[in-house]
């Protein structure tokens, strides 16, 4: 039995946990920190699969803390990307509205877009036909946001974390079944190794709330999984649009919609999702693999009371998103943006990712914000969902700032 000390002990290698450890070797807090995550290699949930888009900050409302961080975060990440030569396209996106009523929206996410500090600017129909010749706007017109870019989101993971290896800090790849002790600062690891910590962050994704309960944190949370399923337009399909192509998202519900989002390397596959389906297991990617049947159960009866009661507008994102892994309607979504899209331009990508999305028991509600508690000596990031990957340096800074003062590093 071995006991091992760092200072800082992150739980958790997705994009979160990656830029805490670099952002705590950039501010010169500590040199001592362990990285640990129970896959033997990183980028094997949402980090390394998700649609790799560097968000400009245009959906998030002023006060909160998204916006707080996306334009800088998608700044710092960018340039971070492309001092090192890796794949990105600076593509851009276009924003249409898929029915005339949706119209008006387009004008509060300019304004929000602005606001934020984003560069935005409102297209007229032959303006968005220069952009993507088959797009389609109800209304004739759309919304540009050039500084939107793409890149692939598991080079990025990868490349970080060799970056930090080689700059001391620790990875324990592998660990599962491992038991947290708060009250001696110490995780038991399953081989009888004790991590001792002065402070221990919690980035642990989709497991987030389960690795925060014995912290006696956050227990009015419950994480709900939503499977994104993507489909992409077959290699011989002449319609290959060169920017990010999105519909008015409903801004009540966290999900955007499904869109056209070209590849990091050069438009060679262009994807269309991802969906926003309840799934029957926080890793539930294929089949019946992970399925949690106790888990699906009771957060089927959460989103049928939010159904019923039509909390945030929950309705909407059930009729409209909530069955878009079915192929019909998946075209049907698409045709919306490109109607010259046909079933048999679509095949099914490999490409899968699931959504942690936080439900409040207390409020009854979805969190739509960050969400990042303080427990004992550890801090807790429960809610990282879209656009964490964008915002992890600027989201990382932010964290740090708050946990600091009650940090007691050696
Ligand atoms: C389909 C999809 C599309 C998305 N598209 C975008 C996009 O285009 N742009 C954008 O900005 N954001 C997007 N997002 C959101 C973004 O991917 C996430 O916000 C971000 O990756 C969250 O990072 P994370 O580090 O918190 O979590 P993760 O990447 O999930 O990392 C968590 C890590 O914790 C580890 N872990 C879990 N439990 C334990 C445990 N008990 N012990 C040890 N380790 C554990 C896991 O193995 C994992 O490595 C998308 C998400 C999905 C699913």
């Amino acid at each position: 039995m071995t006991l091992q000390h760092s200072d800082v002990l992150i739980i958790g290698g997705g994009m979160v946990g990656l830029c805490i450890a670099h952002q705590l070797l950039e501010r010169g807090m500590t040199k001592s920190v362990t990285l640990l995550d129970k896959e033997s290699e990183l980028g094997r949930h949402s980090s390394g699969r998700n649609s790799g888009v560097l968000h400009a900050g245009l959906y998030y409302k002023p006060e909160s803390v998204k916006a707080q961080v996306c334009v800088t975060g998608a700044q710092r990440l960018r340039a971070w990307v492309e001092e090192r030569g890796l794949p990105i396209n600076p593509c851009g996106k276009v924003i249409v509205p898929p029915r005339p009523d949706l119209d008006s929206q387009l004008d509060v996410l300019a304004e929000r877009g602005r606001a934020n500090g984003a560069v935005v600017e409102l297209l007229d129909e032959s303006q968005l036909r220069e952009l993507i010749p088959e797009a389609r706007s109800a209304s004739g017109r759309a919304l540009w946001s050039p500084n939107t870019a793409v890149v692939k989101p598991i080079t990025v993971v990868q490349r970080l974390k060799q970056e930090l290896q080689e700059r001391g800090v620790r990875f324990l790849n592998g660990q599962q079944g491992w038991t947290a002790k708060p009250e001696h600062q110490h995780l038991l690891l399953a081989d009888g190794t004790t991590l001792h910590y002065n402070h221990l962050f919690n980035c642990a994704g989709l497991q987030a709330d389960r690795v925060a309960r014995p912290f006696g944190v956050g227990r009015q949370f419950t994480l709900l999984p939503f499977k994104g399923l993507y489909w992409q337009l077959k290699k011989d399909c002449a319609i290959r649009p060169r920017c990010n192509l999105y519909p008015v998202p409903d801004l009540n519900v966290p999900f955007l919609g499904v869109h056209f989002t070209p590849s990091a390397d050069s438009g060679a596959v262009v994807s269309i999702g991802p969906t926003a389906t309840p799934a029957w297991g926080r890793e539930n990617y294929r089949g019946f693999q992970a399925v949690e049947p106790s888990m699906a159960a009771s957060n089927l009866a959460v989103l049928a009371r939010q159904y019923l009661q039509n909390r945030g507008g929950f309705r909407r994102y059930v009729h409209e998103q909530a069955f878009l892994a079915l192929p019909p309607l998946l075209l049907r979504a698409a045709q919306q943006q490109i109607p010259a899209i046909r079933a048999e331009h679509l095949e099914l990508s490999s490409k899968v990712g699931i959504r942690s999305q936080l439900f409040n028991r207390n409020t009854q509600r979805l969190e739509d914000d960050f969400l990042c508690l303080p427990g004992p000596a550890s801090t807790h990031v429960l809610n990282a969902i879209s656009p964490a990957f964008t915002a992890s340096f600027a989201l990382a800074d932010l964290i740090l700032d708050t946990a600091e003062p009650g940090m007691n590093l050696s």
